[in-house]
């Protein structure tokens, strides 16, 4: 199996080891050209989403990726990767990707809780490390299916072959999200 990573800017290493870890092989997204090979699932990784989603306007990335995913392509979009697939983003009119049916709210939790770590059940996992840093949160959903809680508030989320994180799996010992992510595709 062969995973595309976006490398344009933010937390891409980490998921490439991760996928490594997992027996899998990985290539990096940084150009229109980078998509024209043949692979089976893409990962969205943390950073900056206002940044991300412009770079990849710029680079003609945002309109055949969308419409990658549209036909079946897996994805797994982690904290800004979330909301980069969001179909609404609270308080705000931009849509970046939007194929998950999910309405985020970005920087979530305040300046005094802006990153944090705990634990907490995941569906089908059980109780897994997670790191939160400038984490969104998932305030709604249309389509998606809720895959774990923290505080209440919505933080994982699965629409077919679309798994969206609040938090950083790429930052944790295990790369448990990343077979569930693997699996799941
Ligand atoms: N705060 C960032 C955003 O809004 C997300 C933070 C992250 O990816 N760690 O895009």
């Amino acid at each position: 199996m062969r995973i595309g990573v976006l490398a344009l800017q933010g937390a891409f290493i980490e998921h490439e080891k991760k996928i490594l870890e997992c027996g899998a092989e990985t290539f990096e997204i940084r150009q229109r050209h980078d998509i024209e090979r043949s692979f089976d699932g893409l990962i969205l990784p943390g950073g900056e989403s206002t940044v991300m989603g412009k770079l990849l306007r710029e680079l003609e990335l945002i309109d055949p990726i969308r419409e990658y995913i549209k036909s079946g392509m897996g994805v797994m979009g982690t904290c800004a990767g979330l909301i980069l697939l969001a179909e609404h983003i609270s308080d705000d009119n931009t849509v970046h990707i939007g194929t998950m049916g999910i309405t985020v709210k970005r920087n979530a939790y305040g300046r005094q809780l802006g990153s944090f770590c705990t634990n907490a059940d995941f569906k089908d996992l059980g109780e897994i490390p997670m790191t939160f840093i400038r984490a969104p949160y998932i305030e709604s959903t249309s389509r998606a299916e809720i895959l774990s809680t923290v505080d209440k508030r919505a933080v994982a989320a699965r629409e077919g072959k679309q798994l969206a994180l609040a938090f950083h799996p790429e930052l944790e010992e295990k790369p448990l999200i990343h077979e569930y992510f693997l699996n799941m595709i």
